[in-house]
Parts: structure tokens; C-alpha cells; sequence
């Protein structure tokens, strides 16, 4: 957590709440949310960092772009910040003279509402860069974006193909930019595929559904957490509802046929699945 439809709502509500607006002051609260890269890191926080937001004070906020988990926002300027939302980060709206949220890193006072960065894990950032530059960053090294740019089962399978298992190669972003942990085991499971299978073993039929199933997977999950609130989206992880068919649902019967859901580590990460829908 977070992935592509997290990072989607995210940006829908930085959309609502700040795009088109003057950028009238920035709290900056925790310096180290600042870097000079995409990276998870507190200690590659920026020097001047506070210094390069407060030259985006009096600018106007663009429309924020998306690419898989990242986000780009640009300033007017010629300035833009990339960001991504590490394990725990969000955005959350507050009344301009309001107390700000917990756990907030960093506030963009927009007129009368401030739309805070919030981050209790701190490996999110945002990043400074030139607005020109902003959308080559956003999608450096990373592969089409998994539901903007959706991929046909062989052109899925020419992408995520390798000895590795499936659920793991599609959570590699260099080759499908946007799935995580979460996200990759319920298009496995939508799919009927088991995660754990190798992925130079699957069918042209199986690559063909996992491509369905990646796409109506991200759909239904940006829908099911569209939040209307000034908290924006609370993740699974940290006690938000879980709309998920496997994910989190070890020893509880499978929604499709009942089996008790599977739950394993792979490649680091704890995999659920349903052993009679995903025969190995
Ligand atoms: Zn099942």
C-alpha cells in the first residue's frame, strides 16, 4: 500500500481540492520529505529543499499526473514536484485556521483550505524538478502504466514473462508500472491463476485473462475507495476497510467457491490466494 488505484484516488482529490488554485504559503514540517530523487530514504532529504517550495509560493496548481504509484504535479513557473506515497503517505484537506492531522509532514495552503501531506512510515516524498522534465521522471524506468495503457494478454505476457512467480514478476514496476502486493494477488485470483505459478509457464489463454483481470481489478478498486472526505483514503493496512477478495483474508472462505483462502510468503511479502479457483 499504497498502489495505481490509491495513488488514482490521491490524485482525483489533490485534483478537487488545490488544481487551478494560488499556492499562497508552504508548512514545511518534517524537512526530510523533501528530496532529490524518488526514493524511500528520510536521510536524502534536499538541503535548500524548503527553499525550493517556497519558490512555488504564488504559483498557480496544475492538474497532478499519475504514472503506476507516481505522481507529478506541476506549478505554474515552470516548476513541478514529483511524489510518491511510500507505505503510508496520503493527502487530507483542513479548513485554512485548522488543526492539522496527525503524522502531517507538510502543509500547501491553498486560500481557505490547506491541503496537508501525511506520512506516519515517512518514506514518501516529494521531489522538486523542472516542469518540462516532470513527465520523462514520472515514468522513468518504469513500464506502461497498468490501467491507462492496459496491455493485451501477449503483450503482457512479452512483458512479464521470466522464472519468477507470476504474482512477483507483476509487481516489478520496470516491467508494469501501478501493482503491489495487494493488487497483484487479486488480478492472480480474478484470473484464476495461482500466484506462485512460474510466469514462462502460463497459456496465451492465462495471459489473456490476466490482462482482463488487471484492468477490471484496478477499476474496481479505485471505485471501491473513492473517498469523498477531507481524510482522504485510509489504507487497508492502517484500518481501512478491506474490499478485497484475498487479500487479508487468510483461513476465510473464498467468495467464489467457499475453499479457505491460502495465505504464504513470497518474494517477501505475505500472498493469499484460493487453492481450488488457482490450482498450482
Ligand atoms: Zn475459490
Amino acid at each position: 500500500m499504497p498502489e495505481l488505484p490509491e495513488v488514482e484516488v490521491c490524485r482525483r482529490q489533490l485534483t478537487q481540492w488545490a488544481a487551478g488554485r494560488t499556492l499562497d504559503a508552504v508548512h514545511l514540517v518534517d524537512r526530510a520529505v523533501v528530496r532529490g530523487e524518488l526514493t524511500s530514504k528520510p536521510s536524502a532529504a534536499l538541503a535548500d529543499g524548503g527553499a525550493q517550495l517556497e519558490a512555488l509560493v504564488g504559483q498557480i496548481a496544475g492538474e497532478p499526473l499519475r504514472h503506476g504509484k507516481r505522481l507529478g504535479w506541476p506549478f505554474g513557473g515552470g516548476r513541478a514536484l514529483l511524489a510518491h506515497l511510500g507505505m503510508t503517505g496520503h493527502w487530507v484537506r483542513r479548513g485554512a485556521g485548522d488543526d492539522p492531522p496527525p503524522q502531517h509532514r507538510l502543509g500547501l495552503a491553498f486560500g481557505d483550505r490547506t491541503v496537508w501531506y501525511v506520512d506516519g512510515r515517512r518514506f514518501g516524498c516529494v521531489v522538486p524538478v523542472e516542469a518540462s522534465a516532470m513527465p520523462a521522471l514520472l515514468r522513468a524506468d518504469c513500464g506502461p502504466d497498468a490501467l491507462d495503457e492496459p496491455l493485451d494478454g501477449p503483450a503482457l505476457a512479452d512483458r512479464v514473462r521470466s522464472r519468477k512467480p507470476v504474482k512477483v514478476a507483476l509487481m516489478e514496476q520496470q516491467r508494469l508500472a501501478g501493482l503491489g502486493n495487494i493488487h497483484a494477488a487479486e488480478a492472480c485470483w480474478r484470473a484464476h491463476i495461482a500466484p506462485g505459478r512460474r510466469a514462462d509457464a502460463l497459456s496465451p489463454e492465462e495471459w489473456g485473462a490476466l490482462a482482463q483481470a488487471i484492468v477490471a481489478q484496478l477499476r474496481f478498486a479505485i471505485e471501491a475507495e473513492a473517498a469523498g472526505g477531507d481524510d482522504g483514503i485510509v489504507y487497508v493496512n492502517l484500518g481501512g476497510p478491506n474490499p478485497f477478495s484475498v487479500y487479508g483474508r487468510g483461513g476465510e472462505p473464498c467468495p467464489a467457491c467457499g475453499t479457505a483462502i491460502a495465505a504464504d510468503e513470497m518474494g517477501g511479502r505475505t500472498t493469499y490466494w484460493c487453492p481450488t479457483c488457482q490450482p498450482a
